[in-house]
């Protein structure tokens, strides 16, 4: 299995461990593999496969470096008792018409453990197998989530670090005790003063410093990414998308064969990507419902063809889809076209340089056929948790919300009555102040911790191990720097010479 960016010449491959350990392609692009899988995916078998056990036989198709031993070890550790159900991604019963995929029953109440469970255990192994010596440094700009799991995945792994930068007051309380709270020898992370947008372009400035570079080279140490383009990300997440359907298979909802639909709350489109490629593998799925907040770029992409990152940028409640470029989106342009790279290269730049891009008219009408795509309001957000609870006394999150309203609202509006797997993305727990809000009517006194309690009051149900966790931790200091200390802070924790 080779690997090739989305931007650069099919001749120049690298094996799955590179594409691990290098993270991004050097000309900005995206790895891709060469040849696009395409195995007898076994439908009928899915609804008797483990988690574990689907999670094996996907990984073993596009990481064929590693021995199945070694995939095994990195599937047995992932997927383990750090979890709160054993089902790992359990689907709901149906709710309001439709099922709710938890992903969220990892160690830090989000979706991003699925895959950062995952990823930290195949660079240990990609660097043995690519002989590294170096200590890698995995450095990351985060607006919480990714941060959160980035640390838990990787903490005391061998040979590597985690430096992660986080907007000062720019967290939810709950992200922030999670933070500071996460132990392990390799693990670092500091406010800075500003917003996320300053954080990620001072980590992709440090990562480009040529000289910092060789200097963290002559001290044993290289850069990595654990953002949402690696593909050690990308990869384990089309695992879940094969076993929800199975699941369904299994309940007896549907035929081995019969279609279903997604819906997927986007930021970064890695998620929905996923979807796409367990298409791709064969999955029957009828659409793919890109749900965005009111960041709505890819609504207004998937409706006109056009992307156009110019716009306001807006805080919601639902943080981790607060995003106006979503980097994921080029490796499915790249498909789109067939995979010119100099087409996808030209689009790229236009991004870059005015600020937007068109698709071809064909190009459209393909993406019309897969694709469907809404977005919801903060208020609508409110509403939708509100209206789930009060017709099956099922409580969802914010962002698995934005996702459940856009799917009632494609529903209302057509006649597509396919079955609907919601992707539910965070616990509720993780976002406990905007859920009171919704189920009160008015905002709680308290935030963090405190609101977390008062959720469990209003529920009245018991906390499950990995939100009680959250109670047993000391937090340390709270470390505020400004955006141009970032490359000092990272020599001092790393003790550069
Ligand atoms: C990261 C995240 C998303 C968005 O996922 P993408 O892969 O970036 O599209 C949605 N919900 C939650 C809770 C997340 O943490």
């Amino acid at each position: 299995m080779k690997y090739r960016s989305t931007r650069g010449n099919i001749k120049e491959t690298l094996n799955s461990a590179q594409a691990v350990i290098k993270g991004l392609a050097p000309d900005g692009g995206l790895f891709v593999p060469v040849n696009f899988p395409t195995p007898s995916l076994p439908l009928t078998d899915l609804s008797s496969l483990s988690y574990q056990e689907t999670a094996k036989m996907v990984l073993s198709w596009f990481f064929d470096d590693f021995t199945t031993d070694e995939l095994d070890d990195v599937v047995t550790g992932a997927y383990g008792p750090q979890w709160d159900d054993s089902a790992i991604a359990p689907l709901s019963a149906k709710h309001s018409g439709n099922y709710y995929l938890e992903l969220f029953h990892g160690p830090t109440l989000a979706f991003k453990d699925v895959a950062l469970q995952v990823l930290p255990r195949l660079m240990t192994k990609s660097l043995a197998l690519e002989q590294i010596s170096n200590d890698i440094i995995i450095l990351t700009a985060t607006s919480g989530d990714t941060g959160t799991a980035s640390m838990r995945g990787f903490s005391d792994k061998e040979k590597t670090q985690v430096i992660v930068f986080y907007p000062y007051g720019g967290v939810s309380p709950v992200q922030l005790k999670q933070m500071l709270g996460q132990r392990g020898h390799n693990l670092t992370a500091i406010a800075i003063k500003g917003n996320f947008d300053d954080a990620q372009t001072q980590v992709k400035q440090i990562f480009n410093d040529q000289q910092f570079n060789r200097q963290l080279a002559a001290n044993g140490f290289q850069f990595s990414s654990a953002n949402s383009m690696n593909i050690g990300r990308l990869i384990p997440q089309i695992v879940y998308y094969l076993h929800s359907y199975g699941q369904l298979v299994k309940r007896g909802t549907i035929k081995v064969g019969d279609a279903v639909n997604f819906t997927v709350p986007t930021g970064n489109f890695g998620d929905i990507l996923a979807g796409y490629y367990a298409k791709k593998l064969g999955l029957p799925i009828n659409k793919l419902i890109c749900a965005s907040d009111e960041n709505n770029v890819l609504t207004d992409f998937f409706k006109t063809g056009t992307y156009n990152r110019k716009r306001h940028f807006y805080l919601t409640n639902s943080p981790a889809m607060d995003i106006l470029v979503s980097s994921n989106l080029e490796r499915l342009i790249f498909d789109c076209y067939q995979e010119d790279d100099k087409a996808v290269s030209e689009l790229m730049a236009a991004l870059d340089h005015d600020g937007s891009y068109q698709v071809t008219a064909e190009v459209k009408a393909q993406l019309d056929q897969q694709f469907a795509a809404g977005f919801a309001s903060q208020d609508d957000v409110i509403a939708e948790i509100k209206r789930v609870y009060d017709n099956d006394s099922y409580v969802i999150d914010p962002h698995t919300a934005v996702a459940s309203f856009v799917t009632k609202q494609y529903q209302a509006k057509s006649d597509d009555h396919t079955p609907t797997i919601i992707v539910s993305t965070a616990s509720p727990y993780k976002f406990p102040e905007t859920v009171l809000t919704a189920l009160t009517g008015k905002e709680p006194a308290v935030g963090g911790l405190d609101a977390i309690k008062a959720l469990q009051q209003e529920l009245a149900t018991d906390l499950s191990p990995n939100v009680q966790v959250l109670f047993d931790q000391t937090p340390r200091d709270e470390q505020v720097i400004l955006p141009g200390e970032m490359e000092k802070l990272i020599a001092t924790v790393l003790k550069l010479k």
